[in-house]
Formats: structure tokens, sequence, C-alpha cells
């Protein structure tokens, strides 16, 4: 297995004083796991200029689908790129449900990142009630059919995030049991999709109340290839712990 990609999503939280001591504490450790912070828009230049020495990944919460013009307020993945942003979310379930975001504008977005070199995470995931009638499957299905098709994705990176909505911000994490099964579903729908070596080379992380006590179990399942860290990222102590155990 390759070594775990561990990414904190900072949400709309922290500030120069999170940024501070983030980066001080994680610029005196060494991590085996590939690290990435997702802050704010407005402060990914100066994550990166902090952390320039570092092998510390930083990238977006969002990007636009468009790549340039009147769409006040948007950010382009090319602007990404320019500032030195090496990721960006995309579809974060937050979004879908309170910006309006589907699995088009998904896919839409996914092309500019890669286009721009900049690699997308794209968060996939079921709501509770979902969850309950049973359709996980059946929503996911839908949610990568329609974001990854017709990529082109030769020497590219992507990776998709599980953030079950019911475990996210909830203290309920999923079950390692639960979160192997549909990775492992997860990656089945990629090889259909974009092929078996392609399909091979997407990392699967999964998100929702992830925390340092169930961050070893969970990364010990086979297709758990890292972790999408939200509430616990907000304590650099506590997030970097979650990365040493990675
Ligand atoms: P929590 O870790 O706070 O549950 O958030 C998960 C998440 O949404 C990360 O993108």
């Amino acid at each position: 297995k390759r070594a775990p990609l561990v990414v904190a999503n900072w949400k709309l939280n922290g500030g120069t004083d999170l940024i501070c001591t983030s980066v001080a504490s994680f610029l005196n450790q060494s991590f085996k796991a590939e690290i990435g912070i997702a802050p704010p828009y407005v402060y990914i230049s100066d994550m990166v200029s902090f952390l320039r020495n570092s092998k510390i990944m930083v990238g977006s919460q969002n990007v636009s689908k468009f790549a340039s013009g009147a769409f006040t307020g948007e950010t382009s993945a090319q602007m990404l790129k320019e500032v030195g942003a090496d990721f960006c979310l995309i579809g974060h379930s937050e979004r879908r449900q309170m910006f309006l975001e589907n699995d088009a504008s998904c896919h839409t977005k996914i092309e500019r990142a890669l286009a721009a070199g900049v690699m997308p995470i794209l968060c996939v995931g079921e709501n509770n009630q979902q969850h309950e009638l049973g359709l996980t499957h059946d929503i996911l299905y839908r949610q990568l059919h329609q974001a990854l098709p017709g990529l082109e994705l030769s020497g590219k990176r992507l990776c998709v995030a599980y953030e079950p909505i019911w475990a996210i911000g909830t203290g309920k994490a999923a079950t390692a049991e639960q979160v192997q099964e549909v990775h492992e579903y997860i990656h089945q729908e990629l090889i259909a999709i974009l092929g078996t070596e392609a399909a091979d080379s997407v990392q699967i992380l999964y998100g929702g109340s992830v925390k340092k006590d169930n961050a070893a179990e969970l990364l010990a399942k086979p297709h758990v290839d890292g972790l999408l860290v939200g509430g616990a990222s907000l304590d650099p102590e506590h997030f970097a712990q979650i990365c040493a155990i990675a």
C-alpha cells in the first residue's frame, strides 16, 4: 500500500493564528503519510509560502467550474495553480447541500482542476435517510458515474473521498468494516469507469468524524488509502497525532 494521504479540511474556520500554530507544529515533525491542508481560499498563498520547505501539500475546499469571466466571487483552477495549490476538494456534501452543486458541476470542476495541474479530490457520500434505506451504493453509483467518465487522466492524480453525510461533524464515524465495504464498491465502480490501471491509482479517502482514536483502525483496512479530517484538524496537535498514526 502506498503512503496514506491525510487531508485537513478547515471549512469556514481558522485564520492567521491557526495557520501559525499548524505550521509550527508540522515543520518540526516528519511523517510517513502524505499530508494536505485545505484552509479557506484567502489563506492559501500564506500557507504555501510558510510550507515551502516542507512536503506538506496545500489545497482549496472548492474551485470554480468556470475558467474566467464575469463570475463574481469565483476562483479558477488556474488561479489556484498559480498561487501554489496542490489539490482541491470538489463536491463536498456541504457544497452540494447548501450551494446547489451537482454531479455535472463536479465533472466540470474535475476537468478544470486536472487541466490546471491541481489534483482533484472528489467527495461523495449518502445522507442519513439514504443510508437507512440501504441506498448507499445507488447514490455512489450516480455520483461516480456522472462525475468521472471521459476524463483525461494519463499521468494525473485523482482522489475520491467517501464522506457519509451522517458521519460528518456528528461524532458518529462509520465503522472500519462499513468503510471498507463501501470503498471496495467505489474501487469496483472506478474500474468500470476508468479501467483497471487508472482505477488502481486513485486513492480513496474516508471522511466523517475521524479522530486520533479511530484513525488507525480505519487505515488498517485494505481499501482505505487516506483520511479527510474536518473538526479534528482544527486542533493542530490532534491533527498531527492523526498524521503520525498514519
Ligand atoms: P468532521 O471530521 O468534522 O466530521 O468533517 C468531515 C468532513 O466533512 C471533512 O471534509
